[in-house]
């Protein structure tokens, strides 16, 4: 039988189980459905698309809403099935073969793999030790490795952890240094207190990713964007599947961004979620992370991560599993629910530590 590319056949997929539980906090899912006014209008939307014909290529109406958010016309906006088509397309377009991606681990999983799948080659440098970015080992993998493009995630996943404006700043410098693209990753961005988006300009090779999947209540949709120069998007869009943004995803999107006071109260809903969840898992035997998302990475203490994460599931409680990645023995990762999931979560660890 034909086998795969070499490099491809060392590869593994991407793991992150579908367990069916009651309470599932494991992929930083939205707990809320999307507006119910938003669910009516998508359904009448439906009976409006004109199925015979291809969709909007340019998806003009959903770029322009998207980008009035950010205060940038639809040429700084470039859409795509979830913000992880967005990575890879920016790895198509950037990445390649002689060429070299940087990240900081540990971080989001999908920001090497993707890179490697499109032929790049992934320089890994380190976070310190409570896991922020530190500077000098961001220097001394650009300066070292010259990489096309390197990422940031902020809030990071799976850590929760809020890059400071002065580290995006710095990375930014280092990286313009080398002629390459810094990418910040903020599929979280609205959980945390500060946006790299600000930053954007024509000349500045700084590109910032977005996601409807966590805040926006629209995992299902497959919905992402990027926001970053003209002359970056105009190259995107050389590289990405013609009609790759389906004509019923494009009004779904659009008419989500009408209902953007909705998405803020679940925003705030979360971030209060969030900080009664860690005030109370501070007071068991476990160590946290301060977190700018919707999720909390954590360990117990005195107990394997494996057994804890066992002990969940067997409570219908399923977190996503850590323990056994390089970086982060024994760590969990808790999404932020609803307060009635979150009790579940709280009283089963309570159960399994105890
Ligand atoms: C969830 C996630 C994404 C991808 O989400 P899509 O559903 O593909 O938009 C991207 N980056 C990070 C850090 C994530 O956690």
């Amino acid at each position: 039988m034909i086998q795969p590319r070499d490099d491809v056949a060392l590869m593994e997929g991407y793991h992150s189980p579908q367990v069916d539980v009651a309470v599932r906090l494991n992929t930083n899912e939205s707990p809320e459905a999307p507006p119910e006014g938003w669910s009516r209008d998508l359904a009448a939307a439906v009976a409006s698309v004109d199925w015979h014909r291809y969709p909007d290529r340019a998806a003009l109406a959903l770029r322009s809403a998207i980008g009035e958010l950010h205060g940038v016309g639809p040429e700084q906006i470039f859409v795509a099935n979830g913000s992880n088509e967005v990575l890879q397309t920016v790895m198509l377009t950037y990445g390649g073969a002689g060429r070299t991606a940087a990240v900081w681990e540990p971080t989001y999983a999908l920001h090497s793999h993707i890179s490697r799948i499109a032929g790049t080659s992934v320089a890994e440098g380190e976070r310190a030790d409570d896991l922020s970015i530190d500077m000098d080992e961001v220097r001394r993998v650009i300066r070292g490795s010259r990489p096309a493009v390197s990422f940031l995630c902020s809030p990071n996943n799976p850590t929760g952890i809020v890059d400071d404006e002065s580290i995006v700043r710095a990375t930014l410098a280092e990286v313009e240094a080398v002629d390459g693209l810094l990418v910040v990753d903020e599929a979280y961005g609205q959980f945390a207190p500060w946006s790299a988006v600000g930053m954007i300009d024509a000349d500045t090779p700084l590109v910032v990713t977005r996601t409807f999947s966590k805040t926006w209540s629209m995992a299902a949709a497959r919905l992402g964007y990027l926001v970053g120069p003209a002359q970056i998007v105009s190259e995107l869009e050389k590289v990405v599947l013609p009609y790759h943004l389906d004509a019923l995803k494009q009004i779904a999107g659009c008419l989500a961004l009408g209902h953007l006071e909705d998405m803020n109260a679940r925003v705030d809903r979360l971030v209060a979620e969030r900080d009664r969840m860690g005030a109370a898992l501070a007071e068991l035997p476990v160590q946290i992370w301060p977190s700018g998302a919707n999720f909390i990475l954590f360990r117990p203490l005195g107990m394997d991560g494996a057994s804890v994460w066992k002990g969940l599931v067997e409570r219908s409680v399923l977190v996503r599993n850590f323990s056994s990645m390089p970086r982060l023995g024994g760590c969990l990762r808790v999404t932020v629910g609803t307060p009635a999931e979150d009790d579940a979560f709280l009283t089963a660890l309570k159960e399994v530590l105890a």
